[in-house]
């Protein structure tokens, strides 16, 4: 999961769950069979011939530990260094992808062989060059590097160095739909913005999610001639991460974009010539000669009430970037569909591959394996895959298989794919993206972040019973989870998609799910305890397993592809 957008802690939001009684899993298949035929049936004589039942239980018998460890004992392992995209370690975990892939049987979908070879340019900030600097009252205040501020490299150019004034602006969102705007009355042309990440709490889960993401805010930012950003830490984002956390790796790792046909990288502002996060105590100092404290701007921010004024001090914000050439595949396999017609049309399931490389050492530790994030995504993936292969009768429609690449620098890989997909994009149906399922507990509910924006919904709800799940709505959509992985890529281009994870829930009434998940978050995420030692419930991870073969499945057979809900936020703002 990407760091910049996911964020842990704070998780007092409790779900409220219906307690599943359970079956035996063997009883739930052979039960669930025959309710789904007589249902079927009864309804429409088309939809699942007795055969295709069956044949789904086969391929959901084919699902053991053994499959799924055996991939995480070889991903996570200390030999692939953390698989960082462009690394050959990665590129050893994308021929282990396609090994599996074609063993499996599927056919190679890549546009060569198995593989779509994504071009990127990577960036990495010269620590020694970058320079924040306030001009205010006539002294020059310089901060420091890492203590009191970190930056990444400039996307394209090797040297920027800007001097100007700054302009609070809230969150840096214009939302008139929303009756909301931080520019109102504000004159930026020319200016560097201070601003929070996220959004107001009074916005609606979808608003909030789509004007959190930065692109969003970089795209209204420039078409008002903003030249910087300085992103300040609000409340919110103070308590999910220590700035020990954030900042300790700063530098280390590159930055990554991919680049289009004609040479340009993608996602890139190049009206925006400097951007900084600073720590709490310089963005006090920031707002020293402001006619408002950066305590009145929190509470503005935490209030969710615009209060945009200038800052009344000049930044400068310099910076030099060494960039690289690389080029990293994603890993793509089709299983055909059974339908001469519906063949044509693909239920696309994700995991990303790539995880963040090695960084400073943690007890010793340099190795960041990326277990949970996503070695566990990437080995259910693989064991999906085998799970449709192993049906005697394919699903109706096709499914594809995408080991994604450079997810971690921001959906590098899944945004190239969905820009540039190897199949036409209209034949792209759904999308279903696995990243870091944690499996610490015996799991009663499932979370598909996004259903609630198309008809997948009532397909997965559907699907996930037959595992004994429930599928719970967002449980902490103040995190705008949809937005921060890749099935985010393939919304922007218009198709369903939701990010099934596993839910708070315990069978056990005495364990809290979402304590577990906050302290993984807290202790392990992105760090290198994510490893082979982190605790898996087997049994639960084998019903994750198997309830994700069949919401491919059900959506691989549905007679009609899957809708926007009418009025959708996404849908409308998306949908082709
Ligand atoms: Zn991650």
């Amino acid at each position: 999961m990407m760091r910049d957008h996911i964020c842990g802690g704070g998780y007092e939001v409790f779900i409220k769950f219906r307690i599943v009684v359970s079956i035996a899993l063997a009883l739930s298949i052979v039960a669930c069979g025959q309710d789904k035929q007589d249902e079927t049936s009864a309804a429409d004589s088309k939809i699942q011939p007795a055969e295709v039942i069956s044949g789904l239980d086969q391929g959901l018998a084919s699902i053991d530990r053994d499959g799924i460890e055996a991939h995480l004992k070889y991903l996570a392992d200390d030999a692939l260094m953390g698989r960082m995209t462009g690394t050959p370690e990665y590129d050893e975990a994308a021929a282990y992808v396609a090994r599996h892939f074609a063993e499996i049987g599927l056919e190679q979908a890549g546009d060569d062989g198995w593989y779509q070879a994504v071009p990127m340019l990577a960036r990495r900030i010269d620590v020694e060059s970058a320079k924040v600097v306030f001009h205010q009252d006539g002294v020059e205040n310089e901060q420091t590097w890492q203590e009191g501020f970190v930056m990444g490299g400039d996307t394209v150019r090797a040297e920027t160095d800007i001097t100007a004034e700054v302009v609070f602006v809230g969150f840096g969102i214009h939302a008139p739909e929303m009756n909301y705007s931080d520019y109102e009355g504000i004159d930026v042309e020319g200016k560097i913005l201070a601003l929070f990440g996220g959004a107001p709490d009074t916005f609606p889960h979808n608003e909030r999610a789509f004007y959190s993401s930065g692109l969003t805010k970089a795209e209204e930012a420039v078409k008002r001639g903003a030249i910087g950003t300085i992103s300040l830490r609000s409340r919110i984002s103070q308590k999910r991460y220590s700035w020990k956390r954030i900042s300790e790796n700063a530098g280390v790792r590159p930055g990554m974009s991919w680049v289009n046909l004609s040479g340009e990288a993608a996602n890139y502002f190049p009206e925006l010539q400097g951007a900084a996060l600073l720590n709490v105590p310089p963005a006090e100092d920031l707002f020293k000669t402001a006619p408002i404290s950066f305590e009145q701007a929190l509470d503005a921010a935490e209030a969710g009430t615009p209060l945009s004024t200038p800052l009344g001090t000049e930044v400068t914000l310099a910076r030099k970037t060494d960039h690289e050439t690389i080029s990293s595949p994603n890993i793509i396999g089709v299983l055909r569909g059974s339908d001469p017609e519906l063949a044509n049309e693909y239920v696309v399931f994700t995991a990303h591959l790539d995880h963040v490389g090695i960084g400073v050492p943690v007890n010793g530790d340099t190795i960041y394996n990326g277990m949970y994030d996503n070695a566990m995504g990437t080995a259910l993936l693989i064991e999906t895959a085998r799970a449709f292969a192993a049906m005697p009768t394919p699903p109706k429609r096709s499914i594809m298989f995408i080991a994604l690449t450079g997810e971690e620098r921001g959906l590098v890989g899944s945004d190239y794919f969905a820009h540039y997909p190897t199949v036409p994009t209209d034949s792209l149906v759904a999308n279903v993206n696995l990243d870091m399922p944690l499996l610490l507990y015996p799991l009663a509910d499932v979370i598909a972040f996004g259903a609630e924006h198309s008809s997948l919904e009532g397909v997965i709800s559907e699907a996930v019973v037959d595992e004994d799940f429930v599928l719970s709505p967002d449980p902490v959509p103040e995190e705008v989870l949809f937005i921060r992985s890749d099935q985010y890529s393939f919304v922007k281009q218009g198709i369903p998609s939701v990010f099934l994870v596993p839910g708070f829930t315990s069978t056990d009434p005495e364990i809290d799910g979402s304590a577990l998940f906050n302290e993984h978050l807290q202790t392990h995420y992105h760090q290198p305890s994510d490893d082979l030692s982190r605790p898996i419930d087997w049994d639960s991870a084998l019903r994750f397993a198997r309830a994700n073969v069949r919401i491919g499945f059900a959506v691989a057979e549905d007679e009609k592809r899957p809708t926007w809900n009418e009025g959708d936020f996404f849908g409308d703002k998306f949908a082709r």
